[in-house]
C-alpha cells in the first residue's frame, strides 16, 4: 500500500519515544548520575533515546569497530620475544590499501645487508586512511589490527598525523583487551596450523 513505509517508519520513531520515557521512569535521575546508569546506557539492551555527556562519557564501541590500524607487538614481559613486532614487512597491506596510505621500508641485516623480516620504517598517513580494514583482513601474520581509539584529532596539519612504527605499535594484550573473542579465535587458528 502506498505510504505504508512512512507509517512503519513513524511507528519505529514513536516506539523509541515511548521507550525513552519508560526507561527514564524506571531509572529516574540514576540513569544519568550513577555508574550503574551509565553501564546500562552502554549495554546492548538499552532502549529509547538518551544523551551521552561526551567527552566526559563515552559509549563502548563494538568489538568489530574499526579505526586507524595499529601494529601488534609482543608484550614487554614476553619470555622469548619481549616487545618484538609481528610485522614481517611482507608489504601485502601496502598493496591492498585502497588509498595507498601505508609506507614500509624493509630492514636489513646489519652485517650482511640482506633483507630481514622486520620493517625498518612503517608509516601510515592517518589523514588518508579510510578505516576500511583491508590491511588487517589481508595481513597473513595477524600483525596489523584496527584500533578502537578514535580520539586522535589535533590542530597540527603537518606531521602529527603521519604515524610511525613507534606510534603505531601496541602490545598484544591491548588487542586481547579490545577484541577478546577475535584475539582468541586467531590464537586458536594459529595453534592448529
Ligand atoms: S601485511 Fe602484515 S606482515 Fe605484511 S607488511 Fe603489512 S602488517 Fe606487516
Ligand atoms: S584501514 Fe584501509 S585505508 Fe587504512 S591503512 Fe588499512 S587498508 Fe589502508
Amino acid at each position: 500500500m502506498y505510504g505504508l513505509g512512512i507509517i512503519k517508519g513513524l511507528g519505529v520513531t514513536l516506539k523509541h519515544l515511548v521507550e525513552t520515557y519508560v526507561d527514564d521512569f524506571r531509572w529516574g535521575v540514576r540513569r544519568y548520575t550513577t555508574d550503574d546508569g551509565f553501564v546500562a546506557r552502554q549495554s546492548t539492551d538499552t532502549r529509547g533515546i538518551f544523551t551521552v555527556q561526551y567527552p566526559e562519557e563515552k559509549l563502548a564501541v563494538p568489538e568489530r569497530f574499526r579505526y586507524i590500524p595499529f601494529l601488534v607487538v609482543y608484550d614487554d614481559d614476553h619470555p622469548d620475544h619481549p616487545g618484538e613486532i609481528w610485522c614481517t614487512s611482507c608489504g601485502i597491506c601496502t598493496k591492498v590499501c585502497p588509498p595507498q596510505c601505508i609506507w614500509i621500508m624493509r630492514g636489513k641485516h646489519p652485517e650482511t645487508g640482506r633483507p630481514i623480516p622486520d620493517p625498518e620504517y612503517f608509516y601510515i598517513d592517518i589523514d588518508i586512511c579510510m578505516n576500511c580494514g583491508l590491511c588487517a583482513e589481508y595481513c597473513p601474520f595477524d600483525a596489523i589490527k584496527m584500533d578502537h581509539d578514535y580520539e586522535i584529532a589535533s590542530y597540527d596539519r603537518t606531521t602529527a598525523h603521519i604515524f610511525d612504527k613507534a606510534k603505531l605499535s601496541k602490545p598484544l594484550s591491548y588487542w586481547q583487551k579490545i577484541a577478546p573473542s577475535r584475539a582468541l579465535e586467531e590464537h586458536l587458528a594459529r595453534e592448529t596450523k
